[in-house]
C-alpha cells in the first residue's frame, strides 16, 4: 500500500511528475522548482534506526522520496555513490569539539559537502533515464560558486550518455577550487570561467533552461538539458539523509534523549542544505531551530528578520566564497511550504523579485519563519572563531563552517537556548588554507596556495587529502573564458565539437 508521491512546480502549473521525471527535467516548465506534493513521516522507532549504517539509512529515507525507484535501483545508486571515494565508511561523521557537534560532510572526493549529493546524482539520473525510456543524451548545465562544479565534474566525468558543462565566476573562486575544476579529465567535461559573479552564472544557466528555442534546437540533435545545481530535486534528496544520521549518532552516543529536539546551524548560500534539514523535520526529525548562517552577503539574515527579501545591495567577495550569493534559489521551495503549497503566491513573489529586485511575504508566511534564526558574520570574525576553536580543541574549521559556528555561538549567547546543536561542516580546511593561515599563522611563507596546503598538512599533522594532492602538477585542460552573454554559444560550440 505504497502511498505515491509526485513532484510539482513551486509556481503552480499542473505538471505532476514522478521523481524520475523531475530529476531528468531539473526545472519546471513555468520556471519553478520541483517539490514533493506531500511528505511522509519516517514512522520507525529511533531505537531501530540507530544501528543502521549510513547506506542503510539512505535507502530507507530515499525510498520515501523516490517511490518510483525500485529498492534494487536505489541500492545500486547508494552503493556506487558512497564507496571508497569517501575516506570514512561513516560517510558523514559527527564529532564533538569545544562543546559543539560538527557534522562533517567533507569526506568525499572533492572535500566539500556537495559530494554528498553529487556522487549520487549521476546514478539517479542514469536510472531515471532508463526508467523513462529516454534515449536522448543529457547535458548537465551547472553554475558553481566553487564547490558544486568540481563535485559535479567528478560525478559525471565519463558517465555514458551525459555531458557536463560547468560555468564558474572567473574571479570568484579560490585558487584551489579553480585548479580542481580546470584540471578535470573526461571527454564529456567542459569548464568555462565567466566574467561575472555566481549570480550571473546562475542566472545565465536558468535563462538557458527557460529558452524554448534553444532547447528545441538541442532536442533536434538528440540532447536534453538537466541541472546538477541544487535546483535539481535529485540534489536535495540525498542531503536529507545526513540530518537523520547525525541525530542518530547523538542519540546512540547518549548525547541526547530519544525524541529530544536539536538545533541545526547551517552555513548557507543557495539554501539547499538548510532546506534539506527542513524536509527532514517534515519527515519526523525533531528539529527546534534552523540557524541560517550567512557571510557579509546577508540577504537571508534580513529576510528571516523582516520577511523582506531584497537583493538590491552590494555583492561582496568573501573568504567563504561558496556562500557569496544574493539570489538563493532554494528559498523558493521554502516559500512554497510557508504558503501552504500556494504556487500562485510563490509565482507572484518570484515575479516581483525578477522585476523589482525585492518582495515581502505576508504575515501568515512570516509566522512560518519563526523556526528560523538568521545571522551573519564577516571575514575577520570568522577567522577569530577559527582561531579560538583551534586553541581550545586543536580542531580546524574551514571558513564556511566557521561562519556557522560563529553565528551559532552568537545565537546561543543572545537567546540562552541550550538546545544541543549540530553545526554543519561543509568543507575541509585543506580547501581554504590561505584564510586558515591568516587565522592561525602556521607559516610565514604564504606565496602560493599549493605551498600553503603542504605547510598546513605538516602543521595539522594530517596527510593532504587525495582530492587536492599534487593539484599544482596536474595539466590544465580547460582554459576557456567568456562573457555572461556568451554562455549559450559556448555550449553549442562544445556540443558541436564531436
Ligand atoms: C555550497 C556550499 C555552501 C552553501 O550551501 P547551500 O546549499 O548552497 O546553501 C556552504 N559551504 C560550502 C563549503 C559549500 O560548498
Amino acid at each position: 500500500m505504497k502511498l505515491k508521491l509526485f513532484y510539482k512546480s513551486t509556481r503552480g502549473n499542473d505538471e505532476k511528475l514522478t521523481s524520475a521525471q523531475a530529476i531528468i527535467k531539473g526545472i519546471a516548465e513555468d520556471g519553478g522548482l520541483f517539490v514533493p506534493d506531500s511528505f511522509r513521516k519516517i514512522g520507525i522507532d529511533f531505537d531501530k534506526l540507530k544501528n543502521l549504517s549510513y547506506k542503510e539509512l539512505a535507502l530507507l529515507i530515499m525510498k520515501m522520496l523516490l517511490p518510483d525507484f525500485t529498492e534494487e535501483e536505489l541500492k545500486l545508486c547508494i552503493e556506487n555513490a558512497y564507496d571508497e571515494k569517501f575516506d570514512t565508511d561513516r560517510i558523514a561523521p559527527t564529532v564533538k569539539k569545544s562543546g559543539v557537534f560538527f557534522l562533517e560532510l567533507y569526506h568525499g572526493p572533492t572535500l566539500a559537502f556537495k559530494d554528498m549529493a553529487l556522487s549520487m546524482l549521476p546514478y539517479l539520473l542514469k536510472t531515471a533515464l532508463k526508467k523513462t525510456n529516454n534515449d536522448k543524451d543529457v547535458v548537465i548545465l551547472t553554475a558553481t560558486s566553487g564547490d558544486t562544479g568540481k563535485a559535479a565534474l567528478e560525478g559525471f566525468a565519463d558517465v555514458e550518455k551525459t555531458k557536463i558543462v560547468v560555468f564558474y565566476p572567473k574571479k570568484g573562486v579560490s585558487i584551489v577550487q579553480e585548479r580542481q575544476m580546470v584540471t578535470q579529465k573526461g571527454s564529456n567535461t567542459f569548464v568555462v570561467g565567466i566574467n561575472g559573479n555566481f549570480d550571473d552564472a546562475q542566472n545565465g544557466v536558468k535563462n538557458i533552461f527557460g529558452d524554448k528555442i534553444f532547447n528545441e534546437e538541442l532536442g533536434k540533435i538528440n540532447y536534453i538539458l538537466s541541472s546538477a545545481n541544487s535546483i535539481n530535486i535529485g540534489r536535495l534528496i540525498p542531503q536529507v539523509v545526513y540530518y537523520f544520521y547525525s541525530y542518530l549518532d547523538l542519540y546512540r552516543s547518549g548525547e541526547i534523549e530519544k525524541g529530544e529536539k536539536i538545533n541545526v546551524a547551517v552555513p548557507t548560500g543557495n539554501f539547499g542544505n538548510i532546506l534539506a534539514a527542513f524536509y527532514a523535520k517534515k519527515m519526523g526529525l525533531p528539529i527546534n531551530k534552523f540557524i541560517c548562517a550567512s557571510n557579509k552577503n546577508n540577504v537571508l539574515t534580513d529576510f528571516i528578520k523582516t520577511g523582506v527579501y531584497d537583493r538590491r545591495r552590494d555583492f561582496y567577495m568573501t573568504e567563504s566564497p561558496s556562500m557569496d550569493i544574493l539570489i538563493s534559489s532554494n528559498l523558493e521551495r521554502l516559500l512554497y511550504e510557508l504558503s501552504g503549497g500556494n504556487g500562485n503566491k510563490v509565482n507572484s513573489l518570484m515575479t516581483e523579485l525578477k522585476n523589482n529586485g525585492f518582495y515581502e511575504i505576508d504575515q501568515d508566511m512570516k509566522n512560518g519563519l519563526m523556526d528560523f534564526y538568521g545571522g551573519f558574520t564577516d571575514d575577520a570574525e570568522t577567522k577569530k572563531c577559527i582561531k579560538s576553536v583551534y586553541e581550545e580543541s586543536k580542531y580546524v574549521m574551514d571558513t564556511h563552517t566557521a561562519v556557522a559556528c560563529k553565528v551559532f555561538l552568537e545565537y546561543k549567547e543572545k537567546t540562552g537556548d541550550a538546545t544541543k546543536t549540530i553545526v554543519v561542516s561543509t568543507a575541509s580546511p585543506f580547501k581554504f588554507t590561505r584564510s586558515i593561515n591568516d587565522a592561525l599563522k602556521f607559516t610565514d611563507d604564504a606565496k602560493d596556495d599549493f605551498h600553503l596546503v603542504e605547510a598546513f598538512s605538516r602543521y595539522y599533522n594530517k596527510p593532504i587529502p587525495k582530492g587536492i594532492k599534487d593539484l599544482d602538477k596536474k595539466e590544465i585542460i580547460h582554459a576557456t573564458i567568456c562573457n555572461k552573454e556568451q554562455m549559450k554559444d559556448m555550449i553549442q560550440k562544445f556540443l558541436k565539437k564531436e
